[in-house]
């Protein structure tokens, strides 16, 4: 009972999505609800009411997973979640999982992206995959086994949070080592994110040309060939190389997969590899580096797949 179904819900600032998928990874049923903004009770009541409707679809009580913009708290069983008040500081799995008569497990939304692209047909053949989102923000999760490393407080893979190495500036071509390094949305100076995010990625742009464009309009000058917007993807891309060996160095892993806005970019890929070898080992080979494959759907596919395997 239970075991030939998995549901993932994705839970944002504005809606609730839920993905069915079978024992194949196919997903075999979908729905969208509203996220209410402040209460908690009705929260609880539409993820209900969104199970209950799947276990009839399904015939069977599914497995449940969820997916959050944030971090599930150990020490108190809380959640930290400030994209959805409603939860914020709420016992959410505990609720839940008394709520829905089953286990319920929670992860954030970034080691729900790289679960779902671990297990890709292909890509579940990999033991350790590292799954980064170039968006918004950058984000991350590490995949050992088919399971998420969550580490003590579920930051680990949070790579945007890193520390921006030293020759990261030398790379970006900024002279004096003096710039400025910009806030972070998690209130610090000096983390990757805002250098590698989509708005980072427009930042650079700024600092070297003195001139605002948004990251689609820097792409798409790319494609027509404006040798500023060779010279500046190519600056990216020596930055995201320096900073990914870092992460290569402490994980090995065999596969990284991007996701995000920025992960559209094919440019992004061409001799990526090459440039992250020259950061590593003499010896270290690096792994493959492949665009997302299941892109929107990650979020529940991911949640979904916190029970796979077992
Ligand atoms: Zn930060």
């Amino acid at each position: 009972m239970g075991n030939n179904f998995y549901y993932g819900f994705d839970v944002g600032g504005s809606k609730i999505a839920l993905g069915v998928y079978d024992k194949a990874r196919r997903q075999i049923w979908s729905k969208r609800v509203a996220t209410p903004a402040h209460d908690y009770a009705l929260l609880l009541e539409r993820i209900a009411a969104l199970t209950f409707e799947a276990d009839a679809f399904c015939g069977s009580r599914g497995r449940v997973g969820v997916g959050i913009p944030g971090l599930p708290v150990p020490d108190d069983g809380t959640v930290f979640t400030a994209n959805i008040p409603a939860a914020q500081g709420q016992r959410l799995q505990a609720d839940l999982s008394q709520r829905l008569g089953r286990e319920v497990r929670i992860d954030n939304d970034a080691n729900c992206f790289a679960l779902s692209e671990a297990w890709d047909d292909e890509f579940k053949t990999f033991p350790v995959v590292l799954g980064l989102i170039l968006g918004t923000g950058v984000g991350g999760g590490l995949i050992v086994d088919g399971k998420p490393l969550t580490g003590r407080n579920f930051v680990a893979g949070e790579f945007g949070h890193m520390r921006l190495p030293l020759d990261a500036l030398e790379v970006l071509e900024i002279p004096g080592r003096d710039v400025e390094q910009p806030l972070c949305g998690c209130g610090k100076r000096g983390c990757i994110e805002p250098w590698l995010s989509g708005t980072g990625f427009a930042r650079l742009w700024r600092l070297h040309y003195q001139s605002d464009l948004s990251a689609p309009a820097i792409v798409s000058r790319y494609y027509q060939q404006d040798q500023q917007a060779i010279a500046h993807t190519a600056r990216y891309q020596a930055l995201l190389a320096v900073c990914l060996a870092n992460w290569l160095t402490l994980v090995d892993p065999h596969l990284v997969v991007l996701g995000g806005g920025l992960s559209g970019f094919k440019a992004l890929y061409d001799g990526l590899e090459q440039q992250v070898a020259t950061h590593l080992l003499p010896r270290a080979k690096p792994p493959r580096i492949v665009q997302a494959r299941h892109g929107d759907a990650g979020g529940t596919r991911g949640a979904a797949f916190l029970h796979i395997q077992d």
